[in-house]
């Protein structure tokens, strides 16, 4: 099974849906880390998401899912740019015991907010906030769809720490296009019935013959998907530079260099001490390139 996101429409109706299944991506991002099992599950739900979200609302850009929690995980993330690629990582808040294997979406983030940045590749950057106060991840990003979009929204998130898989459906706003009043009750009604062995074992077009075969689907071209980091050395050196000439220096002075690594990928950057001169003599050092 390929990591791929598919979108379809029923025909005659304002309804449209999203079905998105991972793994070699998910196992690139589990393989990098050492997370608890609870965490290794909602980091696929969260990469799951990311991939529906970016797919939804057809961003050319890069958009992340930040949950900022302040339980056992302070920060979940996961990233897509416009490469198709993904990445994500999770910070569990120090001194915090282990979370037991069947910790719950709540018990591992707490009170706190989830913050969604869209960053297309031309014109403004985007930030909704929506507050985490429902017991699913999948339930908090429905709260977001409400909010900015105002567009009904449902999602449905599984994974397993082999596969990561979701579905989305959507009701679009243009009611004349609609000929089937009940289509949106029934497409929901039918995806609620999905197990999730099924989301996770089945092929994206079983699932939907398996929840749709009564209905005319129409399916788009799949998307592929993979992992991939945007970091770079570019990058490194400007997150370095803004760290501050003293800064630098005392951390040069304790260590002969400075070493450093991508928490994503695991990437690793040495810098020499001439290395560090040079970059805090460039007064024009590199700006933070997002793609
Ligand atoms: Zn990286």
């Amino acid at each position: 099974m390929s990591d791929q996101i598919q979108r379809f429409m029923f025909d005659h109706t304002n309804v449209r849906g999203e079905i998105v299944t991972l793994a070699a991506a998910y196992h690139e991002v589990l393989d990098r880390h050492a997370y608890p099992p609870a965490v290794n599950e909602l980091l696929g739900e969260l990469l799951a998401a990311v991939a529906l979200l970016t797919d939804t609302v057809k961003l050319d850009g890069t958009l992340s899912i930040e949950v900022r929690g302040r339980g056992v995980l302070s920060l979940l993330m996961a990233e897509s740019n416009p490469g198709g690629e993904l990445r994500a990582i999770a910070r569990i808040a120090e001194d915090a015991a282990l979370p037991s294997e069947h910790a719950s979406f709540r018990e591992l983030v707490g009170e706190g907010q989830i913050v969604i940045t869209l960053d297309p590749r031309e014109g403004h950057r985007y930030q909704g906030i929506v507050a985490l106060d429902q017991e699913t991840l999948g339930g908090c990003l429905e709260a977001y769809f409400s909010q900015s979009e105002q567009l009904p929204t449902r999602l449905w998130l599984a994974a397993d720490e082999k596969r990561a898989g979701g579905l989305l459906l959507q009701r679009l706003p243009e009611e004349s296009q609609n000929q089937d009043v009940d289509a949106w009750d029934r497409s929901v009604q039918l995806a609620d019935t999905i197990k999730t062995e099924e989301l996770l074992g089945l092929e994206q077009r079983e699932v939907l013959h398996r929840l749709y075969h009564e209905e005319t689907v129409r399916v788009f071209e799949p998307k592929a998907l993979r992992f991939g980091c945007t970091c770079s050395r570019e990058r490194m050196s400007y997150a370095l530079h803004s760290l501050g000439k003293e800064e630098l220096r005392d951390i040069l002075h304790e260590q002969g260099a400075i070493d450093t690594q991508c928490h994503f990928c695991h990437t690793k950057y040495h810098y020499t001490a001439a290395d560090i001169e040079t970059l805090l003599d460039d007064p024009d050092a590199p700006p933070p390139t997002i793609h």
